[in-house]
């Protein structure tokens, strides 16, 4: 950089020079490209006379020439060294934990991605092996370690964020980088590499609709009404208790049919094992009900949406044998989205409005009259918009429709609602967070 130029006209132009490369180059992908920080580099592009304004130390400045020397050296003219067009990439990747996913959760498999010391064998089809030496392919030239070469690998890779060990400009620049692609908890696929995976590579029906054929088809056989509420009845008990005492479990409401009931105490429910003990004693959270675990720093709730969001308070403790737990693809599609549609119900409620959970057999997470919400909370703002971009889901029979989306995750999230916004592109949805939600509820109710 020569005295005369300003350290935001120098960066412009870095910019300039490497989007010759990458066209869709953004300051936060060109940051994560550098290696810096992006808030850090944030200050580094602001006016002199600005007070947020940071000079850029050597090693920042030599980071953004050695990136610039990478990216523009010459691709020589040769066809075979025509770069790989690495765009099925995320999504293949997302399909590939989908297939493992239904093995487990659907046909009751183990997935690998929890069983990588084990070894367990896993039946690889022809594009599972096709997506591995895409990702293989990726890492190599992006001069990183080969991650697709072994399945287990691959799919514990999946529970970091893909920028963290993918870090290629396919990532990056759709707004993957955060992303995680299996809940390292229990080795469930998180709800962005479902949507990532849909519609690629021939995914039928989804694994939620697998795992509720039968809950479905039960319902299928009840009047309309009835089916509705049964619905809601058991969803709402399922979410207040991800872990349950055997005998509030046995004592469910016994108005439910006797199918329905039969489904819950078998299907959607299993012990708790041993292995859940602390001393003891299993500890539950005393906020949600779920069992805690030993965390780095003393006890965590095992419901990731509660850790995020709460301090850690432990309350009550039982035995493992005297407990039941909901079965994995359960809490994956009820409890870890159940907690905020809960918590936002149940303040509407205090609040007296008229609010239902789940109706229609979860046409929306809630309906306040004619206003339709659904409670969402995606890692990245990039994936949820595209979602909402191809369908509005049950929002469509709602004049008014509510996108809301937990506080927590916006404070963890740089403008996530604005980049929401623009990915979903729909005037007539209303994207808000929950806290601002409940006041203009308030403001409704009031006016
Ligand atoms: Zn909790």
């Amino acid at each position: 950089m020569t005295g005369q130029t300003t350290q935001k006209a120098w960066l412009t132009a870095a910019k300039r020079t490497l989007s010759r490369n990458h066209p869709n180059l953004t300051w936060d992908s060109f940051a994560y490209l550098a290696g810096i920080d992006r808030r850090a580099f944030k200050t580094y592009r602001m006016p002199e006379d600005s007070s947020d304004y940071r000079k850029m130390p050597p090693i920042v400045e030599a980071a953004i020439k050695a990136l610039i020397d990478r990216s523009t050296q010459p691709v020589p003219p040769m066809s075979e060294n025509v770069p790989e067009d690495f765009s099925p990439l995320v999504p293949a990747l997302a399909a590939l934990v989908m297939r493992q996913a239904r093995l487990s959760l659907v046909e009751g498999k183990m997935i690998a991605g929890n069983t990588r010391t084990q070894g367990v064998p896993v039946g690889l089809l022809p594009e599972d092996r096709k997506a591995m030496a895409l990702v293989s392919r990726a890492c190599l030239a992006h001069g990183q370690p080969d991650r697709g070469a072994e399945i287990h690998t691959l799919l514990w890779q999946c529970t970091r964020p893909l920028g963290e060990w993918l870090p290629v400009l396919e990532v990056i620049d759709q707004g993957y980088a955060e992303t995680c692609f299996i809940h390292g908890e229990d080795g469930t696929p998180t709800a962005e590499a479902e949507e990532v995976a849909s519609g690629f590579g021939g995914l039928t029906a989804s694994i939620e609709e697998q795992l509720f054929t039968k809950f479905v088809e039960v319902l299928g056989r009840f009047p309309e009404r009835r089916a509705c509420q049964d619905y809601t009845k058991v969803r709402e008990f399922v979410v207040r208790h991800p872990v349950v005492a055997n005998d509030v479990l046995r004592k469910f409401d016994v108005d439910v049919s006797s199918q329905i009931w039969m489904l819950l105490q078998q299907q959607f429910y299993e012990p708790v094992p041993e292995a859940w003990c602390v001393g003891e004693a299993v500890p539950l959270c005393a906020h949600c009900g779920n069992a805690m675990k030993q965390g780095k720093a003393g006890l965590v709730c095992r419901t990731q949406a509660c850790a995020a969001s709460r301090p850690a308070t432990i309350g009550l403790q039982a035995k493992a044998a005297d407990l039941m737990r909901v079965t994995r693809g359960i809490r994956q599609y009820w409890i870890e989205p159940g907690l905020d549609e809960i918590r936002l119900y149940d303040a509407l409620v205090e609040m007296g409005l008229t609010a239902e959970l789940y109706p229609h057999r979860d046409r929306v997470d809630i309906a306040v009259g004619e206003i339709g919400i659904d409670l969402k909370a995606y890692t990245s703002p990039e994936i949820l918009g595209r979602r909402f971009q191809r369908s509005l889901g049950g929002l469509a029979h709602y004049p008014r429709k509510w996108v809301v989306v937990p506080d927590w995750l916006l404070s963890a999230t740089p403008s996530y609602l604005d980049r929401l916004k623009t990915a979903a592109y729909r005037e007539e949805l209303l994207f808000l967070k929950v806290s601002d939600a409940i006041r203009l509820l308030k403001g409704e109710v009031h006016a």
